[in-house]
């Protein structure tokens, strides 16, 4: 009978909404892009996307699914060690390792399962692991499948890194774990002084580069080449639902012995289908285009810097860098929640994060530019931010 827990239930949700923390999903009537319609007739221009390189909605994009969805079918209905692997998902899987300068690498049906497939194959109760506390939920999920000694170290605290890595001297493996790119502040992990320590200690890195994979460093091959870390890291996992496409999929790529003992014993690559033919096809389309040419992570870049420099000069407290995730800092969390929605009125999409995501009294609006935005689609951002700003305050200036 499900009417006891249908009450139950029912208050859960209810506690949901009265902590302010119910979630809305706003429904396009359009392809991704910089701008955007939803169902109510709204048109925005979008600026809370991962779609950095604008491929999301782009033609070429479309024309690579149409062309394997035509060669090589819809879907394969198996997982790949059954009849689940084509020519292409090799081939895609080469490329990766190629781009990303490593042995090998392995396909899943997101990074999401990419990390929860990961630890529990190379780690065991007589290992460790050492994590950042701001590591993203598929990280933490797959570390919460392991026996292993579970360590965590304050974001970034290269002191408390190496506190832990002393603690965990004991174990037989040691695996340093962090994202490549803290996707609330758009800040860059130290990968020099994290493989400085994993050496000192004899620990491996794994790096999750989802946010970079595509747009950073000179060749886009991600944190590793853009801290001149390259080379030095040993796993690195990522998602082709970002820069990469942005459809679905994820990846480890890492030492050939790494990727041969995923494919033996990765439960999310065991037990779950394979990635489909369309999505292979464009990832390999989009690989093409930025090994081509450099000219959509160029815009990015010029994009971010442009609009990072704008939002300062109108008054407003951006955290420093250069990512495309440009965090406006409201601080106070009722603030964040009104500042999203009167820009939703001034025609911009771009949620507030507020506690629990973010700490208490860190309220912000997190922007995240793309290649596809035009000079105009963030002018006009600029000027939304600009009057909602002088209607209610917040940020440097101090209003
Ligand atoms: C987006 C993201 C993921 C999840 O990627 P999916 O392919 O959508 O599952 C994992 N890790 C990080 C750091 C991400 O930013």
């Amino acid at each position: 009978m499900f009417d006891t827990v249908k009450d139950q239930l029912a208050e859960e949700l209810a506690a949901v909404r009265d902590a302010g923390m119910e979630k809305h999903e706003a429904i396009l009537e359009t392809r991704q892009g910089a701008r955007i319609t939803l169902q109510d007739g709204s048109e925005l221009i979008n600026l809370c996307a991962n779609n950095y390189l604008g491929l999301a909605g782009d033609p070429a994009m479309a024309d690579a699914a149409h062309a394997a969805l035509d060669q090589w079918g819809f879907g394969l209905a198996s997982v790949r060690f059954i009849c689940g692997t084509q020519e292409i998902h090799r081939r895609l899987e080469e490329r990766i390792a190629t781009f990303l300068g490593t042995e090998d690498a392995i396909l899943f049906g997101s990074c999401f399962d990419a990390n929860t497939g990961l630890f529990e194959v190379l780690l065991t109760a007589d290992d460790a692991v050492i994590s950042d506390e701001l590591n993203h939920a598929s990280i933490i999920d797959g570390i919460r499948l392991v026996k292993a000694q579970r360590l965590r170290y304050r974001n970034s605290d290269m002191a408390d890194l190496e506190t832990k890595l002393q603690e965990a001297s004991g174990a037989r493996r040691r695996l340093i774990a962090t994202d490549g790119v803290f996707s609330m502040d758009g800040y860059i992990a130290n990968l020099p002084a994290i493989c400085d320590l994993a050496e000192r200690y004899d620990a491996m890195v794994m790096v999750d580069d989802s946010h970079a994979v595509g747009i950073l460093g000179p060749g886009g091959r991600g944190t590793p080449e853009s801290t001149g870390a390259g080379g030095r890291v040993d796993i690195l996992t990522g998602t082709l639902g970002k820069a990469i496409g942005g459809a679905s999929g994820g990846y480890v790529a890492s030492r050939r012995e790494v990727v041969e003992l995923l494919r033996q014993r990765s439960r999310p690559y065991l037990f779950s289908n394979t990635v489909a033919p369309p999505i292979v096809g464009a990832a390999l389309a989009a690989l093409d285009l930025l090994e081509a040419s450099g000219e959509r992570r160029e815009r990015l870049a010029a994009n971010t810097a442009w609009f990072r420099e704008r939002l300062g000069q109108i008054g407003l407290e951006v955290l420093p860098g250069e990512h495309p995730i440009v965090p406006v800092m409201l601080g106070d969390e009722n603030l964040a929640v009104r500042f999203s929605e009167e820009l939703r009125s001034e025609g911009v999409l771009a949620v507030g994060f507020t506690y629990p995501v973010v700490p208490r009294g860190r309220a912000r609006i997190r922007t995240q530019i793309s290649a596809a935005h035009s000079d105009a689609d963030l002018e006009q951002a600029v000027a939304a931010f600009a009057a909602v700003h002088a209607r209610l305050g917040g940020g440097a200036s101090g209003a």
